[in-house]
């Protein structure tokens, strides 16, 4: 029940009209039994700051999403070792007065990844493609696990040299044209782009330009299959989207608001209630990162 005592926790974006977060965290916090309720607010950019310093000072929390993730980790004053090796923010709450922020993509990823491979990816050898603020948090995921080696590929070659020397320690290569794709055997790529949210974009890879890899994740969520994990599932190499990731960064964040484990196999069918109803409805476009 919604009452004085109810701490307020919002996602804080651009496009959050459909956002799946208020509904995975709700069904958590019922599960739980917290007092608190979990919103979606629309902001600009000029917004975001007061937004996060007046609900973490009322005692609530949030996430911020696409595309204030960076100017959210200017905002909070104590930024996590992630916040900072990001540059991106994705959750903050109120600790001794301060407002800490954290990026729960990265804990989010690695679960993804090791729940879709049935393992780590220590020792792999993984093509991503993007060097955004998804590719950040994947490639320390990836650094993390003790991947073998990392190919980067992105349309703006000097983001991705720039991901490549932030963060990339000596596992990473730029990939500066797909033909040097042609004799490289993957045991995963991962897709980090933007490309597959809407319905008319272009694969961000054909698949036929590498060598045949052993699974591919795409981090891009929508209701339905990514036109990439559909063009995976023709060729039957295994591969799922960005669903499970996005539940998981969630159920980080619920760990840092409340101090206590996520109830995961809840908000796991949160996601999946939520996907055959925007698929049952008309809202089949709205897609996201939260
Ligand atoms: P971002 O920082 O804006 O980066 C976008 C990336 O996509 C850049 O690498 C950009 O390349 C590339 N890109 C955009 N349009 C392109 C095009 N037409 N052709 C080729 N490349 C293009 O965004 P982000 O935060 O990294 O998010 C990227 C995706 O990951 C989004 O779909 C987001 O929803 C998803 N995501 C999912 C989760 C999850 O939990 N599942 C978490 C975080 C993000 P340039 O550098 O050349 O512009």
């Amino acid at each position: 029940m919604i009452q004085a005592s109810t701490k307020l926790f919002a996602v804080l974006g651009e496009a959050v009209a459909h956002s799946l977060s208020p509904r995975v965290q709700n069904s958590a916090f019922q599960e739980v039994g917290v007092d608190g309720v979990y919103v979606a607010l629309g902001c600009t950019s000029g917004e975001l700051g007061g937004l996060i310093r007046g609900i973490a000072c009322a005692g609530g929390g949030g996430n911020v999403t696409l595309p204030h993730k960076e100017a959210a980790a200017a905002i909070v004053d104590e930024p996590s070792e992630l916040v900072l090796q990001t540059g991106a923010c994705n959750t903050f709450w109120l600790a001794k007065g301060r407002i800490h922020g954290d990026n729960t993509d990265v804990a989010g990823f690695r679960g993804a990844v090791e729940s879709f491979l049935g393992r780590t990816p220590v020792g792999s050898s993984v093509l991503l493609l993007g060097a955004g603020g998804a590719a950040r948090a994947a490639l320390v995921g990836l650094i993390r696990d003790n991947v073998g080696s990392v190919f980067i590929w992105n349309r703006t070659v000097e983001r991705a040299e720039r991901l490549a020397s932030d963060l990339g320690q000596d596992r990473t290569r730029v990939i500066h044209s797909k033909e040097e794709l042609g004799g490289q055997a993957f045991d995963l790529i991962i897709n980090s782009t933007s490309l597959g949210m809407a319905t008319d974009d272009p694969l961000p890879l054909d698949l036929s330009q590498a060598q045949r890899p052993g699974a591919i994740l795409d981090l891009v969520y929508r209701p339905d299959e990514t036109a990439l994990v559909r063009e995976a599932r023709k060729l039957e190499i295994p591969a799922a989207d960005g669903g499970e990731m996005l539940v998981r960064q969630g159920a980080k964040a619920f760990e840092q608001w409340w101090d206590r484990p996520a109830p995961l196999a809840v908000m796991m069918e949160a996601l999946k209630q939520f996907r055959s109803e925007m698929l049952g409805g008309t809202k089949q476009d709205e897609k996201g990162d939260q």
